[in-house]
């Protein structure tokens, strides 16, 4: 991967920033992805947000090198505050990062949002900590994709301002992924359920505390939710 060839995850998450856009990509770790939507002239301008030293130098070297400077600042921050009100950033991307790690991002800097309109967010696991945040932060899910490359199933979902309301089994699965059912939708499902599995096994030889019961029972409603979706 560099920054004229992404790979397929950021090549689509690119796809859904807007023609014109002001984008902070926050974690850009070599700044691919400001620089693909620069020299695409997707973006016109771009911040490359970053809180690691080595990453910072490295996304630093790559706009240096490909003479994008003029266009996108990199910036040695934690999260959103890479941004700052003046830059007028109406589209941010986190992309490679836990679902978690992500709404931390986004509640630590919920003020650095007031000129953001859309969110693109690719989260490797636990894409659910995102559309709670999304249900409870006045966000709404416009698209999402769950893709596989080189053996990793990622998921992106784009958010625009709105009210959202879903349900358990979309907020586990992504409304639009259950719908569309893909290939690597199915395969994820199979896999955690497969680890569930497991861990149920683990849990009927473990010793009974409430905690333990609570988890048993968290996980077979999990299960009971994908296997309604998968079975379809
Ligand atoms: N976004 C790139 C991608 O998707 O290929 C890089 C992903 S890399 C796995 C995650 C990057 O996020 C690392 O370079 C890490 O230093 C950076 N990162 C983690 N937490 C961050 C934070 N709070 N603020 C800014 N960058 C962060």
């Amino acid at each position: 991967m560099n920054a004229q060839r992404l790979s397929d995850r950021l090549t689509r998450v690119a796809s859904y920033v807007q023609l014109g856009s002001i984008v902070a990509d926050i974690g850009s770790d070599h700044a691919y992805l400001p620089c693909y939507l620069i020299h695409h002239q997707i973006a016109k301008k771009a911040v490359a947000g970053e809180v690691a030293k080595g990453p910072y130098e490295s996304a630093q070297r790559q706009v240096l090198e490909e003479q994008l400077d003029d266009k996108i600042e990199v910036r040695l921050a934690n999260g959103l505050s890479a941004i700052a009100q003046d830059d007028l950033v109406d589209t941010v991307t986190i992309a490679g990062m836990g679902g978690p790690l992500i709404t931390t991002i986004l509640d630590q800097g919920f003020e650095k949002l007031k000129t953001v309109n859309r969110l693109i967010l690719q989260p490797n696991i636990h894409a659910k900590a995102i559309r709670e945040w999304a249900m409870t932060n006045g966000w709404n899910l416009i698209a999402e994709e769950i893709l596989l490359e080189e053996d990793k199933i990622y998921e992106i979902l784009v958010l625009e301002r709105g009210e959202m309301k879903l349900s358990e089994a979309q907020t586990l699965l992504g409304p639009f992924l259950m719908e569309a059912r893909n290939e690597a939708f199915y395969l994820k499902w199979s896999k955690e359920s497969a680890e569930w599995n497991r861990i149920l096994g683990a849990i009927r030889i473990a010793q009974s505390s409430r905690e333990v019961q609570m988890k048993k029972e968290e996980i077979e409603e999990k299960l009971k939710i994908v296997k309604e979706a998968i079975s379809k």
